[in-house]
């Protein structure tokens, strides 16, 4: 008889935990499980400003992926996805085809730039572990290259589109970061100029204003000057044109302000927005009763609010469980799970010792929210590698 075949597509929060929870719960032989994504590690994107600003070492961001699942279980192939093919239930690989009765997608979001002219070819991104480390790379060369010409004061100008989550939580980092890279070349600190620059009426959107005030107070105070309601036209090798016409020299534009589901969501034909198909309450893409759809590439609306919820690790780690469950359940021909999200609360980082976070009605600022950010880093650690992950490569001080 024909064992159901099972693609996961993407290893990150959501692809990870389905395949974790497939494993647990397939009998032998039940079905066939291949995890296909592109890098064989698992990085954690959450964590990613860190090592972009350099105040922690990259290899504190990703994991084997090996070292995570089960492999006598799990068939992983490192591979990038070309296409999904839903109508021939097959995905096409840069080396090879896989057909399966059964999809998970969770390929993650890219970077939006609205159409921005010059964003795509001029600023750099926060998405991957390869990024990451040219941002890294990047920022520590401006100095030296500083020294060489001390007219390019642009070098030491630093540019921030988006104080949305990651562009706070990366200006944080960055804040912290630059006194020691003054000290290691020695230049003078009031020459760096680190700005933050949000098109949106509020840094933040969406967090509670008291917090948002605080957030951009203890910005300030290690040197970020925020851009408030101000867009960016346009990004040039020199820098950024904002639409008050003024100009920002920089030699380093990072682009923060837009994510957007995997292209190849659209390519595939499902109908998304902005690369996130609005799933039904199983998690399946709509007239797809065998394509489950997660984490960042899926649309899911908050009835309470009316509005999408926003793409988050905690939406897609969640979910992945449920879309998992919902296959082995489909294969029983048993009934479906409802999912439903569950809030356990937000903490942004503002670098060293500096957060805020919402977990439920509490507000928490300063060392406590810090605190509450390090425990859930931690956690995830330990629910994708148990406590000896945890200790490799949590952060406990
Ligand atoms: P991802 O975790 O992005 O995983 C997608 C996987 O698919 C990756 O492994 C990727 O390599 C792989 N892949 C992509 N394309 C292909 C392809 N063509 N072929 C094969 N494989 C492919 N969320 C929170 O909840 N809390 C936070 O504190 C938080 N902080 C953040 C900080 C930063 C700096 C950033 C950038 C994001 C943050 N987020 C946070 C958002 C969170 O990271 C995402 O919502 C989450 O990663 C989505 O999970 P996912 O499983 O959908 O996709």
């Amino acid at each position: 008889s024909h064992i159901p075949k099972v693609v996961i597509l993407g290893a990150g929060y959501g692809g990870l935990m389905a395949a974790k929870r497939l494993q647990k719960e397939l009998n032998y032989n039940e079905a066939d499980v291949t995890l296909v994504s592109k890098h064989e590690y698992h990085y954690f994107t959450t964590h990613l400003h860190m090592p972009a600003a350099g105040t922690d070492k990259l290899e504190n961001s990703y994991v084997e992926i090996t070292k995570l699942i089960d492999e006598f279980k799990i068939d992983f192939v490192k591979s990038t996805v070309q296409e999904i093919r839903p109508e021939e239930k097959k995905v096409v690989l840069e080396d090879g085809a896989l057909s399966y009765d059964y999809l998970i997608i969770g390929l993650g979001g890219e970077p939006e730039t609205f159409g921005i002219p010059g964003l795509a070819e001029h600023a750099m991104t926060i998405r991957s572990i390869n990024s990451v480390k040219a941002i890294r790379e990047h920022i520590e060369e401006q100095f030296k290259l500083f020294k060489q010409d001390q007219t390019r004061v642009d070098r030491l100008t630093f540019v921030v589109g988006g104080a949305g989550f990651t562009g706070i939580e990366f200006v944080g980092e960055l804040a912290d970061r630059i006194p020691e890279l003054c000290r290691e070349h020695n230049i003078d600190r009031s020459l760096v100029k680190i700005y933050n620059i949000e098109a949106a009426p509020t840094a933040l959107p969406g967090f509670d204003p008291k917090l948002v005030d605080y957030a951009m107070k203890v910005l300030q105070d290690k040197g970020v000057t925020f851009k408030i309601a101000t867009a960016i036209k346009e990004c040039t090798p020199e820098g950024v044109l904002l639409a008050t016409e003024e100009e920002i020299k920089s030699a380093t534009v990072v682009w923060t302000g837009g994510v957007r589901g995997n292209r190849l969501i659209e390519q595939a034909g499902f109908e998304a927005m902005r690369g996130r198909v609005k799933v039904d309450e199983h998690l399946r893409a709509p007239g797809h009763d065998n394509v489950f759809i997660i984490g960042d590439n899926s649309l899911m609306i908050n009835t309470a609010i009316d509005r999408p919820y926003p793409p988050t690790a905690q939406m897609a780690m969640q979910q992945g469980p449920v879309a998992a469950s919902n296959i082995v359940a489909s294969i029983r021909k048993q009934p479906l799970k409802t999912f439903t999200f569950q809030n356990k609360g937000t903490v942004a980082s503002l670098g060293k010792g500096q957060a805020i976070g919402v977990v439920g009605n509490t507000k928490l600022t300063g060392f406590m929210a810090a605190q509450l950010k390090k425990v859930i880093d931690i956690r995830w650690l330990f629910i994708i590698g148990g406590i000896s992950l945890a200790l490799r490569k949590g952060k406990f001080f």
